[in-house]
């Protein structure tokens, strides 16, 4: 489709595509494109008779063949104007981006149809990925789509459905007895041995640069104007540096001038560290003894390049904060009675908002956009089912599979 490449976002060094996300400097290799070609060839005005999918930004996704884009209708959500809220909060404009409306209930659907995607075109047959449960059951049902074997781990109190959500797309499910970056930890000891490709955060190009139509499509929907705040529920953080990106490509396009977005980071206050970061300039991920919160998409004590995101944070003048688990169920509630279903993720943007208002962070003349990431039913009390090995090591998981007449 078109030509791209890769940079650092540390060294700036430029290196050839590959499905690498790192660079040896230890820095994040972003996918980079033809700009200039792209402006000549593509109109903004064209993309409305497009599918009404993240795909109708094909151009600035890094696939070389169109056929090898594999999909479930991801993208394209709903921006949805918060009148009652605008006026609960005196503030002139509020929208929820209804993420959860995507096919497999999160986000996480837009960076696994591009990271599939590109899997395929280059031929992985098997993926596996550590998660604390929707960038698993993501995963797996891209995964299912594009007829390749999957393999998740997920910590032990990841909410019951998710695995179920796992174990029905197909995937070979774990969970761990510890955090995401242990599972993250065992796929990386077995990846020779098992022969599957570790899709986790930042460890190749395909996620950023699906989670990037997020704000692609903020843009669009907004009439190629952008709001004067974003809030963000962050975890590992790849959804702020793909809509940070694309907020770049869209000014070399000179599909939108002028001022951009101030990014809010929102985490939940058991397990904070780019709010920490942000606030003392050094990132010093918390041991685990001190994580109190639940496996959200926000409890990551350890993200791959926080560093990154919190640069990012600042450069756009933003700022990070936690919030706690009391406000975050209190703001789910708020949403629910505005007709909205949202996961924990989602309510703590709302949490945020209000937080800032009353600080007078964000004032009264400007427009926020909310990110509600997924919706509640997810997190609904459940059950696992039994047959869903526990396991601490790699070693663990191979005695599973030696049990279970697999090598
Ligand atoms: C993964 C996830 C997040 C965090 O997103 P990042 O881009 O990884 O920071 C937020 N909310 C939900 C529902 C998630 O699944």
């Amino acid at each position: 489709m078109n030509k791209f490449w890769q940079t650092c976002a540390r060294c700036a060094r430029t290196v050839r595509f590959s499905l690498s996300g790192r660079c040896g400097c230890g820095g994040t290799l972003l996918v980079e494109y033809d700009m200039e070609r792209i402006r000549s060839t593509v109109h903004k005005s064209a993309l409305k008779e497009r599918p009404a999918t993240m795909w109708r930004y094909k151009e600035l996704l890094p696939l070389a063949r169109e056929q090898s884009i594999v999909t479930l209708g991801e993208g394209w959500t709903p921006l949805l104007s918060m009148k009652p809220l605008e006026r609960k909060l005196n503030v002139r404009q509020v929208w929820v981006k209804r993420e959860e409306q995507n096919p497999t209930g999160s986000f996480k659907s837009r960076g696994f149809s591009s990271t599939i995607s590109l899997l395929k075109e280059h031929g992985i047959d098997y993926v596996a990925v550590p998660s604390n449960g929707n960038a698993a059951s993501a995963m797996a049902a891209y995964a299912a789509r594009a007829e390749m074997r999957s393999a998740v781990i997920v910590p032990k109190d990841c909410p019951g459905i998710i695995i179920e959500e796992c174990l029905r797309y197909g995937a070979s499910t774990y969970v761990v007895d510890g955090m995401i970056h242990d599972a993250s930890r065992i796929i990386e000891e077995g990846a020779q041995e098992q022969g599957w490709f570790h899709a986790g955060t930042l460890k190749e190009p395909g996620r950023v640069e699906g989670k990037k139509t997020m704000g692609l499509e903020l843009a669009e929907q907004l009439g190629w104007m952008l709001p004067d705040v974003i809030i963000y529920p962050t975890g590992g953080g790849s959804g702020i540096v793909g809509m940070w990106k694309a907020f770049q490509e869209l000014l070399q396009l000179k599909w939108i001038g002028g001022k951009l977005p101030r990014f809010v980071s929102v985490q939940e206050a058991g397990c904070q560290p780019l709010v920490d970061a942000l606030r003392t300039g050094a990132f010093v991920p918390p041991s685990t003894e001190t994580v109190t919160s639940k496996p959200t998409g926000l409890r990551v004590p350890n993200p791959p390049d926080g560093e990154l995101v919190v640069q990012i944070v600042k450069q756009s003048q933003g700022t990070a904060l936690g919030v706690t688990a009391e406000q975050i169920r209190e703001a789910q509630m708020q949403m629910g009675r505005l007709g909205i279903s949202s996961s924990p993720e989602g309510a703590a943007t709302l949490a945020g908002l209000i937080q800032l208002r009353e600080g007078g962070w964000i004032t009264r003349g400007e427009s926020v956009v909310l990110f509600n990431t997924s919706h509640a039913d997810k997190y609904l009390p459940w059950t696992p089912p039994a047959a869903v090995p526990v396991i601490r090591s790699y070693e663990d998981l191979r005695e599973h599979q030696r049990k279970a007449g697999r090598g």
